[in-house]
């Protein structure tokens, strides 16, 4: 089910499942910041929305949370 990426030479296989949702992010809204943090809230770890959109929209788990709007993901 992974697919073939001859761009890089990074043996992908230590990396978990959703670092494939990195290639993919057709899948995600993509919404812009003005609908997604319209006020300006403050972004980033421990804010609660994505650093890279302004999303509030986020999963997360032990190791780390990342973006349901952009497709981000960080390490906890
Ligand atoms: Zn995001």
């Amino acid at each position: 089910m992974r697919q073939t990426d001859e761009s890089t030479d990074m043996d992908r296989s230590d990396l978990l499942p959703f670092f494939d949702a990195l290639t993919d992010r057709s899948k995600y809204p993509n919404k812009p910041r003005s609908e997604t943090n319209p006020n300006g809230e403050p972004t980033g770890p421990y804010t609660g929305r994505c650093k890279r959109c302004g999303s509030n929209d986020l999963w997360d788990d032990c190791t780390a949370y990342g973006c349901n709007n952009c497709g981000a993901v960080y390490s906890n």
